[in-house]
C-alpha cells in the first residue's frame, strides 16, 4: 500500500528526517530529500537510499524559510515523481535563551522554519491529496508541542502551533482521505540536540553532563534517548491502511516524558 507512494520529507539531510527517509525508502516510499548540508554527503546519501531499496531518491536544497524555494521544492517533486502523496514535515531549528534576551532574528527564524513551513508544503500539495482521495501528512512537532521547558519560548511556541495547524488541516482533509497527524518526540540524540547541550548548561548554571543526564533523560522515565528508527516506523505506520483513522492526532514517542 505503501509502494510507490511519493514522500516529500523537509530537512532529511540529517538526524529524525534521515531516519524517516531511510524507514520511507525502505517502505517502496520514493523520497524527495531536502536541508542543508555538504553537497557530496548528500548527493552520496541519495544514491545508496536509492540502490539499498530500489526507490526513486532526488534532492530540493529549498531553504524552509523562503516560501518561493518551498514552491520550487513541491514543483520539482511533482515533475520528478508525478505527484506528491505524502509530507513529513521536519525541518527544524533550535535556541534556547532567556526570553528577554532571545534575539529577535532567531524568533523570527525559528517561527518560519519550524511552523510557517508546514502551512506552505500542506497548502501546496493538499489539493492534489483530497482530489485523488489519497494523501498523508505527518508534521514532526515535538513533546514541547505539548508541555513547555524555560528558555525554549520560540520552539515551544512554534510546536504548539504545528498541533493547532495539524488538528485544523485534519478536519479540512478527514473525507477525501487523507490524514494529518503529529508526531512529539523526546529526547533524540541528533546534531540539533548535541548542538543545545552548552547553551543549556549556561542558560541553567549547570554541568553539560547534568544537561544529559538531569535535563534531557531527566525527563524521559525511560532514561533512554528516542532513536530516530523508532519515529521512522511510526512515520511509515502512519502511511498505512492500519492508519486509515488515526487523523488529528498529536503523538507521543517521548519514553514517558509527558505521562508525568
Ligand atoms: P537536525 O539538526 O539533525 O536536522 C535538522 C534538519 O533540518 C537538517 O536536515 C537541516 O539541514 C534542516 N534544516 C534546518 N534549517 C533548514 C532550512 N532553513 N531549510 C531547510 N532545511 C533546514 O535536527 P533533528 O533533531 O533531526 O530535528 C528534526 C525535527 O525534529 C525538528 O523539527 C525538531 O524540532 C524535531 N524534534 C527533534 C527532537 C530531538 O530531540 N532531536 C525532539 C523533538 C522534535
Amino acid at each position: 500500500m505503501t509502494q510507490g507512494k511519493n514522500a516529500i520529507i523537509t530537512g532529511s539531510t540529517s538526524g529524525i528526517g534521515l531516519g524517516i527517509a531511510e524507514a520511507m525508502a525502505a517502505a517502496g516510499i520514493n523520497v524527495m530529500l531536502n536541508g542543508f548540508g555538504d553537497a557530496a554527503e548528500i548527493e552520496e546519501t541519495r544514491k545508496k537510499l536509492a540502490a539499498d531499496h530500489g526507490v526513486k531518491v532526488a534532492y530540493n536544497g529549498a531553504d524552509m524559510t523562503k516560501p518561493e524555494e518551498i514552491e520550487a521544492l513541491v514543483a520539482q517533486t511533482e515533475s520528478d515523481f508525478g505527484q506528491v502523496d505524502v509530507v513529513v514535515n521536519n525541518a527544524g531549528i533550535q535556541n534556547v535563551q532567556p526570553v528577554e534576551e532571545f534575539p529577535v532574528a532567531k524568533w523570527d527564524a525559528i517561527i518560519a522554519i519550524n511552523l510557517t513551513s508546514s502551512f506552505h508544503t500542506i497548502r501546496l500539495t493538499l489539493g492534489g491529496m483530497k482530489q485523488r482521495g489519497w494523501g498523508r501528512v505527518i508534521n514532526i512537532a515535538s513533546a514541547h508541542g505539548l508541555v513547555a521547558s524555560p528558555f525554549k519560548s520560540a520552539y515551544v511556541a512554534a510546536k504548539h502551533g504545528v498541533l493547532g495547524l495539524t488538528k485544523t488541516v485534519a478536519l479540512e482533509a478527514a473525507e477525501h482521505g487523507v490524514t494529518v497527524n503529529a508526531i512529539c518526540p523526546g529526547y533524540v540524540l541528533t546534531p540539533l540536540v548535541q548542538m543545545q547541550i552548552p547553551d543549556t548548561a549556561k542558560a541553567r548554571g549547570i554541568s553539560e553532563e547534568e544537561v544529559i543526564q538531569n535535563v534531557m533523560l531527566g525527563n524521559q522515565p525511560t532514561k533512554q534517548f528516542v532513536t530516530t528508527e523508532q519515529l521512522g516506523g511510526l512515520a511509515v505506520f502512519l502511511c498505512g491502511d492500519a492508519a486509515a483513522s488515526i487523523t488529528g492526532a498529536a503523538l507521543p514517542v517521548d519514553g514517558g516524558w509527558t505521562a508525568q
